[in-house]
């Protein structure tokens, strides 16, 4: 929405093609807040902001993309604030700023503990007041691809049913995560990596793909996430002792250490029977109800709803949950991707900010900044482009053979199958601690369950609302993408960030890989080559919390 804004405002005719209503996004359900150095709550600066992103990303990220981001998040938020975005304010009437993970001052800027679904209302109002076309419950399948340059979108029109081709002189990937290849994950049924896997299957390269953050507080037995601001609020995690264990892994950062540093340290008590049915505890009992119910309203209804806890009188039980895909569609910082006429911007991008771990609060505000970037490139090169041409029927054609055969197919399993075994097999063998041998036996694992895919059936074969069929083609994609992923971190023999090989390869190799990894998809596979991480004023030093 922020790239349609934006191309609008840049003169460019603009449409949003979107699988579910634009205020449905998963961007809806970010509680914690969205980050830039305004220095309201503590000296900051954006060279500040940029270093605690380059340690955080445990060196991978890109500098240059990094610098960007830090010195142009302030403007972006005042341009949210000035829409109508009512962020949560200081006794001054300052915009209030709240402790996250290892960020060295107070940055986070929030509105309560539902940031999320503020920002993408008050997106939505500047879609409607520009009176922008919304292709809405359309479901993109294929780039179309003409004379070396994309030239639109294939998709399936998800409540009349039917495929319809959306012409462009630009089209930018806004689709983000892809979350859904774990059973365990705080990412809605539709953040399924379509963006993607589409870029993929058009001969894009992915970059980073081995890198899925894994958020510490997710809430046993759903997954549903609770937000870091709790821990920014002063709230602690204990094992089942009640111990305060993060003191024993991140003295002085504690609760507050870099999401792949508490995930692994929840992961070791767990493993080490400190915890309760695979979890430990997040404790908010001591901020006291008022603090509780004025900041973190979110959060505690979903303990209550999910976990019938209350978190004023009792501890919460988390544990380590598929969150984030640091890795995506490799673009520039103007959100630009390889093939001329396709830009990709927010979680389905890797430009790359975060590297090999991403820091809480700074994803919101990559969508804002790179997808205002995004658009505005995307603007300029499509009316430099001119009026797009009519797409080659041969795309149609083949579209329409493809989907007619999925349909086609009896026998064979049905999607959902194959898809919680990939589920439930990432989590086992490519979670948050990995090892050789398990990511090799994933590796087969996804052969195997790639060619029962082959087969597998559509048992809906009718036009309206066919999630039957969407699902199927889904899991497709998350297929793909998992064999991306592996193929990545089984050549990656190095801990890096949410990389962690403790048992075979611990320590960071910035000898051998201190580069971003590049998935291609060549012959039925991922091909893996390696591209140098672009530094500006940051040497790679030992990451302590
Ligand atoms: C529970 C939760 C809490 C979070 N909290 C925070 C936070 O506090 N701060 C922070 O910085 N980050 C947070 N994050 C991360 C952040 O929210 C996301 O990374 C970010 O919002 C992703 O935005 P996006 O625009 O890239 O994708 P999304 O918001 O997921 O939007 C993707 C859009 O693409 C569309 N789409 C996808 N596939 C297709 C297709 N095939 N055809 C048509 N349309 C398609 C969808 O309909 C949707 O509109 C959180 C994430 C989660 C899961």
């Amino acid at each position: 929405m922020r790239a349609a804004i934006e191309a609008h405002d840049a003169g460019a005719d603009v449409a949003i093609v979107s699988k579910l209503h634009p205020t449905r996004s998963h961007s809806g359900a970010a509680e914690g807040g969205i980050n830039a150095a305004l220095g309201n709550a503590a000296e900051d600066s954006p060279e500040t902001h940029a270093y605690d992103t380059v340690k955080g990303s445990d060196y991978l990220g890109d500098q240059d993309s990094i610098e960007i981001f830090t010195r142009e998040a302030p403007g972006d938020i005042y341009q949210l604030e000035h829409w109508g975005a009512f962020f949560s304010r200081r006794e001054d009437g300052k915009l209030a700023q709240r402790p996250f993970g290892a960020a060295g001052s107070p940055r986070t800027i929030y509105a309560a503990d539902i940031t999320g679904h503020v920002l993408i209302q008050v997106l939505y109002e500047q879609l409607v007041k520009r009176d922008i076309t919304v292709y809405e419950e359309y479901f993109a399948w294929k780039l179309v691809v003409d004379g070396g340059r994309c030239t639109g979108v294939i998709s399936w029109d998800l409540l009349h049913g039917g495929l319809k081709t959306i012409c462009a002189g630009t089209v930018v990937l806004a689709t983000g995560g892809a979350g859904r290849l774990y059973r365990a994950t705080t990412n809605a049924y539709a953040c399924t990596g379509d963006g993607m896997a589409m870029a993929l299957r058009a001969g894009l390269p992915l970059k980073d793909m081995e890198f899925m953050q894994f958020h510490p507080t997710t809430m046993y037995p759903s997954g549903i996430l609770i937000t870091e601001g709790c821990r920014g609020e002063g709230g602690f995690l204990i094992n089942k002792d009640g111990e305060r264990f993060m003191k024993r892994y991140a003295p002085n950062a504690m609760e507050l250490a870099s999401r792949d540093v508490v995930s692994r340290s929840e992961q070791t008590e767990i493993d080490a029977g400190r915890g309760v049915n695979g979890s430990v505890f997040l404790d908010l009992r001591h901020l006291g109800a008022e603090k509780i119910i004025e900041r973190l309203p979110g959060s505690r209804e979903l303990a209550m709803t999910y976990a019938a806890i209350d978190p004023i009188y009792d501890p919460i039980p988390v544990r380590p949950g598929a969150h984030y895909h640091m890795g995506g569609v490799e673009t520039d910082s103007d959100g630009a991707t390889e093939l001329e006429g396709l830009y990709a911007a927010g979680e389905v991008a890797c430009v790359s900010v975060h590297g090999a771990n991403r820091l809480g609060g700074n994803s919101l505000m990559e969508t804002i900044t790179f997808g205002r970037r995004a658009g505005q490139a995307a603007a300029e090169a499509a009316l430099a482009a001119g009026k797009p041409t009519a797409v080659p029927e041969s795309a149609e054609r083949d579209a329409e053979r493809e989907l007619k055969d999925l349909l086609a197919r009896s026998g064979g399993e049905r999607p959902w199958q194959v898809r919680d075994e990939l589920g439930s097999s990432m989590l086992e063998n490519f979670g948050v601690f990995r090892r050789g041998d398990k990511m090799e036996a994933q590796l087969e694992l996804l052969a195997g369950l790639r060619e029962r895919y082959a087969t597998v059936r559509v048992e809906d074969k009718g036009e309206v609302f066919n999630s039957d069929l969407t699902q199927a083609i889904e899991l497709g994609y998350l297929l793909d993408l998992a064999s991306c992923m592996l193929t990545a971190g089984v050549a990656r023999t190095e801990s890096r960030g949410a990389h962690a090989r403790p048992s075979d390869y611990p320590d960071r190799d910035d000898e051998n890989f201190l580069k971003h990894s590049i998935s291609r998809w060549r012959d039925g596979g991922p091909e893996l080559t390696y591209k140098e991480v672009r530094m500006t004023r940051w040497e790679p030093q030992e990451r302590k919390y």
